[in-house]
């Protein structure tokens, strides 16, 4: 591990390699740190302190419900008679979102020892990783890496002599952004339409084939090591408390340097547009922030110094979410844009529930309508209807997200609305 021991010194953690050129490859990973305490983890602790490790870490989920990782690794039920899966979720289907793809492409074996350990813990002897259909060159590289670990005896049978066997394999998604749900994930992944489940039971008692099922996003499981090493504490001294660690970021939109940044958490949205992504292309203050993906409210240029945690960023009304932050400027045609957000979901709703189901495409009727110039003030009245009563009645998360950016137009920028109504208005 390359990273300071010193919390204070800490910039990012599952971005310390990601520049070293053939980090993908076992013999630059195992160079720069690689799978070096894999060993004493797997010889030396036991699943209940890692558990303990994670918990003291402070380290929330980073795929975007932000709870505590060790706590949800401690629901899984022991001796059970039944095997417990370890699923990594790569599906990253969050329109905004695009970190997850890197750490797989760049630093595979990362992910890989953050899962062993993980596995270990939780006395897994197969564990997936369920990624995006699309992540073509993702999959080859992941592949490729697992075949390294393997012969390497990284993975399979007694893991570097211990007692300890994990199997793991890539399962390459067929392209629905629901299936970034972890019950829809797991109905795909057993072969099945990828429609999310009622929840309870919730997969850590009842998942993956019935079994229990840890489900954990790419970059928490990517961070495992490094807590494992430096340990819980090291990680909960970087950021603030109870938003401890560091953040992968994916900002797009209306700056000059759009990408991934990884930066401890508490960094302020103004510091990380201006100083890592070289500002706004237009204007000094954005227009709109979408803080965590684009089923997060919208925030506005008054937030603009708000510290990125998950508790500022829903003090402010909206969330963290996945971290993908999109930030547009005073030449967003916002209406255009939350058009093009409503196709992106009435396509992707699976249809199980009447409001998701109905309300996606109400939505995109008639804002397509209201885009068009053909809209009414009775439309206006119908969109916020809809919306507001597609939240909270259905099985998913979706349809909220659906909603969020039509109520965040209505409710920031009536203006944009009632600008395209022309002689209807
Ligand atoms: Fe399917 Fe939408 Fe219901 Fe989620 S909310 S289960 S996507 S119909």
């Amino acid at each position: 591990m390359t990273i300071s021991s010193d919390p204070k010194q800490v910039k990012q953690i599952c971005f310390d390699n990601i520049n070293v050129p053939d980090m993908n490859t076992l013999a630059v990973a195992q160079k720069h740190g690689a799978y070096t305490f894999l060993s004493t983890v797997l010889k030396e602790f036991s699943p209940s302190k890692i558990i303990d490790e994670m918990k003291t870490s402070g380290l929330r989920g980073r795929g975007g419900a932000g709870f505590p990782t060790g706590l949800k690794w401690s629901f899984v039920p022991r001796n059970t008679g039944k095997p417990t899966y370890l699923l990594c979720n790569a599906d990253e289907g969050e329109p905004g979102t695009f970190k997850d793809r890197d750490i797989m492409r760049f630093d595979p074996h990362l992910l890989i020892e953050g899962m062993i350990m993980a596995g270990f813990a939780l006395d897994v002897k197969d564990a997936y990783i369920y990624v995006r259909g699309e992540f073509v060159h993702e999959v080859n590289v992941m592949n490729a890496a697992i075949k390294e670990a393997y012969a390497a005896n990284l993975l399979g049978e007694n893991i570097l002599g211990s007692d300890y066997s994990m199997n793991l394999t890539v399962h390459r998604g067929a392209g629905a952004y629901v299936c970034g749900e972890e019950t829809a994930l797991i109905e795909s992944l057993e072969g099945k339409p990828g429609r999310p489940r009622f929840k309870p039971p919730f997969p850590a008692i009842e998942g993956f084939y019935g079994c229990p099922t840890v489900v954990n996003n790419v970059e928490t499981l990517a961070t495992v090591p490094a807590i494992l090493e430096l340990g819980g504490a090291w990680h909960a001294a970087i950021g603030i408390p109870n938003n401890a660690g560091c953040k992968i970021f994916s900002v797009s939109g209306h700056v000059n340097k759009p990408g991934n940044y990884e930066v401890p958490m508490g960094t302020s949205l103004k510091t990380l547009i201006e100083d890592y992504c070289g500002g706004l292309q237009h204007g000094t203050v954005p227009k709109v922030i979408i803080p965590g993906g684009s089923s997060t409210p919208w925030l506005l240029g008054e937030h603009y110094d708000t510290p990125l945690t998950y508790d500022d960023l829903m003090k402010a009304g909206s969330f963290l979410g996945s971290g993908a932050i999109i930030v547009m400027d005073e030449t967003a045609d916002l209406v255009a844009f939350t058009r093009r957000l409503t196709h992106f979901y009435a396509h992707e709703s699976c249809g199980q529930c009447t409001p998701c189901r109905e309300g996606t495409g109400w939505l995109e009727r008639v804002i397509t309508r209201v885009e068009n110039g053909q809209g009414t003030q009775e439309d206006v009245i119908v969109l916020g209807d809809a919306a507001t009563h597609m939240a909270g009645r259905t099985i998913c998360a979706l349809a909220e997200g659906a909603a969020a950016p039509v109520l965040s137009l209505l409710k920031h920028f009536p203006e944009d609305v009632q600008a395209c109504l022309g002689e209807n208005a």
